[in-house]
């Protein structure tokens, strides 16, 4: 008896250690900051030829705002012209995973969580990124998890299991993608990058699975973004680029404040990047969003002056919040006010003037 309780006590004593490491209170300060270029970027009604999507996965208004403060009070993200904010739930569940988070944007349909590019009772549907690939934009991915992970999984597959990567990486091969960049080595065949290559893509797999932490990657998103938009931007019916800040929702499942600002730090940078290449491309659309916000972060203190943020985490999972949802380009005056996280999809064929419905079947 007396043992039974010992274990009892010990397990309780396990439960309140782990509650209070996810509640504790963290400090960063002193970390490397950017420049960000002044003014808002412009918004036009005009048809947008190129579309670029950047989701921060796991990304809520916590930790922009976090990045914020420890950028000593810039960032790109300021810029846009156009803010709203995406409801995140799943065909399944209040709080919804990368799967279905990602298909919601992609395919404009709730899906359960686990599954990517298909309706519920298991009908596959058609991506943004095909719809607009059959228009005859060029399409690439940049991200910095494995390109088989959930997100851009969400814009190429089509299965019940985000996890069968062999799957997924047969779906990968069938992508029509030109730029595909990321981790994820060890998750395609060396047949397959092969494969994609002679089809005439051009494939950087940097890691075996997911790319080393902001904190040890270097300018990585940046360039490859850089590169992206280069080989992308040189086709006549312009085109469709996915860019993910895959690493934010990773730190934020650790609770590690500190590489939580620096992977959202980083993909502001890279942010930076796209507004810039926009100035010489007006007749492009940028929308920035989340699928979900990870680690239920909350701000506690800190200052912009000195570029430190005070905050701690409430699980090690994702939160049911409401992500935001920033626009800038052209049609991006549609993206703004609340909207369910299935609707970024037909605003984006719209400000396109590409015809797509959310239930078309996809043909495998
Ligand atoms: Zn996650």
């Amino acid at each position: 008896m007396v043992r039974v309780y010992g274990l009892i006590l010990s397990v309780w004593g396990l439960l309140l250690t782990a509650a209070a490491a996810a509640c504790a209170e963290q400090t960063v300060s002193g970390l490397h900051t950017h420049r960000v270029e002044p003014g808002m970027m412009p918004t036009s009604s005009s048809r947008a030829r190129n579309v670029i999507l950047m989701i921060g996965d796991g990304m809520g208004a916590e930790h922009v705002w976090a990045a914020w403060l420890c950028n000593h009070g810039k960032l790109n993200i300021e810029r846009f012209p156009v803010t709203g904010f995406s409801r995140t739930s799943s065909a399944s569940h209040t709080i919804t995973d990368s799967a279905a988070g990602g298909t919601a944007i992609a395919c404009g349909r709730k899906a359960h969580n686990g599954h990517l590019g298909q309706t519920p009772d298991g009908r596959p549907v058609i991506s943004l990124m095909q719809l607009l690939a059959a228009g005859g934009r060029r399409t690439g991915m940049v991200v910095t998890k494995a390109i088989t992970d959930a997100t851009p999984a969400a814009f190429y597959a089509h299965v019940n299991d985000r996890h069968d990567t062999e799957a997924v990486a047969a779906a990968l091969v069938n992508s029509g993608c030109r730029v595909i960049t990321g981790g994820g080595a060890d998750c395609v065949t060396p047949a397959q990058v092969a494969e994609l290559r002679a089809r005439g893509a051009v494939v950087r797999l940097a890691a075996p699975r997911d790319c080393l932490p902001a904190s040890q990657r270097g300018d990585f998103l940046e360039k490859a973004v850089e590169e992206a938009l280069g080989i992308l931007g040189q086709g006549e019916n312009g085109f469709f680029l996915l860019v993910e800040g895959s690493c934010i929702d990773l730190a934020a499942h650790e609770n590690n404040l500190r590489e939580t600002v620096l992977e959202t730090l980083d993909f502001d940078r890279a942010i930076g990047c796209v507004l810039r290449w926009m100035q010489q491309h007006p007749d492009t659309l940028l929308v920035v969003t989340a699928d979900h916000q990870t680690g239920g972060l909350s701000i506690l203190g800190g200052s912009a002056a000195r570029g430190e943020v005070r905050g701690a985490f409430a699980t090690r999972n994702h939160s049911g919040v409401a992500v935001p949802v920033y626009a800038a380009g052209a049609g991006a005056a549609r993206f703004g006010g609340i909207q369910e996280n299935t609707e970024i999809f037909n605003k984006i064929l719209d400000a396109a003037d590409v015809s797509g419905s959310s239930s078309a079947p996809f043909r495998k």
